[in-house]
């Protein structure tokens, strides 16, 4: 009995042996078949150009950098184009000449990436819109707001990382008065036909001190501060304000100011 049991694990040991060799085999053939396959998934060329990044907000290797504090060389008057007037501070900032006028870029950007810091006067004065306003105009067109919104409470539709009259923020993520911020801005620019009349509706997406608040909106068109938003390629808003139909990246001098800026530089996309 002992002699036939013995036989019997014998041959079966030996099929088990032989059943895991034809599954390694089978498994082997179909992995092999898998990675083929993935292979036709994967994308090696182009190669993503290589850059050095920033640390904590500073310019990347790619970016054009607008301001560092070491003069207003980027930028001029926003009517009149000639030099700024605005205060160069000695911790390479920037602070907003209030009645100087609003300044803007030489250079004329499409779709960018955007990074901005900016700061409320630690002295708080004023109330509403008229508490540290100013504002990042995309292309001299959109206007993301720029206000004390820590404890100054406005329409959410002009309060601080609003699209200006558009769009309020998902969230408030201000600081106090006094505090660093920063703004890290994608836009993407409409597209337009052959008559200037917009086909695609162009998009701003925000980061408010490190935080979304604004996903991907769909800009309706031009900054009003009173009326319909203009679509059309020529369309510009700051009413009354010639500038000419360039599209610079545009700071705003508003009534109640008093902001300060530093550390701004874009990457084209
Ligand atoms: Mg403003």
């Amino acid at each position: 009995m002992k002699v036939k049991l013995s036989i019997f694990l014998f041959f079966l040991s030996k099929l088990i042996f032989s059943q895991s060799q034809i599954d390694q085999k089978k498994y082997d053939s179909i992995m092999k078949y898998w990675l083929e396959l993935a292979k036709k998934y994967e994308v090696w060329d182009p190669e993503p150009k290589k850059i050095e990044p920033g640390i904590y907000g500073s310019p990347p290797s790619d970016a054009i950098v607008l301001f560092d504090g070491n003069g207003f060389l980027n930028w001029h008057h926003s009517v009149t184009n000639e030099p700024v007037k605005w205060y160069l501070n000695d911790d390479k900032s920037m602070t907003v000449n209030e009645g100087s006028g609003s300044i803007e870029t030489k250079l004329e950007h499409g779709s960018i990436q955007l990074h901005v810091e900016w700061k409320i006067p630690e002295k708080v004065k004023g109330e509403g819109q008229l508490r540290g306003n100013s504002g990042i105009y995309l292309q001299r067109r959109y206007e993301v707001q720029v206000l004390d919104s820590y404890n100054n409470r406005t329409y959410s539709n002009g309060q601080a990382a609003s699209i200006y009259k558009q769009s309020m923020p998902l969230v408030n993520a201000s600081r106090a008065p006094g505090e660093w911020q920063s703004y890290d801005i994608i836009f993407n620019e409409p597209s337009y036909d052959n008559n200037g009349n917009q086909i695609q509706a162009g998009t701003i997406t925000i980061f408010h001190n490190g935080i979304l608040v604004q996903n991907n909106f769909k800009i309706k068109g031009t900054t009003s501060f009173i009326g319909m938003h203009e679509t059309s390629k020529d369309a510009f808003p700051l009413d009354g304000v010639k500038g000419g139909a360039h599209r610079s990246l545009l700071i705003q001098d508003h009534e109640g100011g008093g902001v300060s800026y530093r550390n701004i530089w874009m990457r084209k996309i």
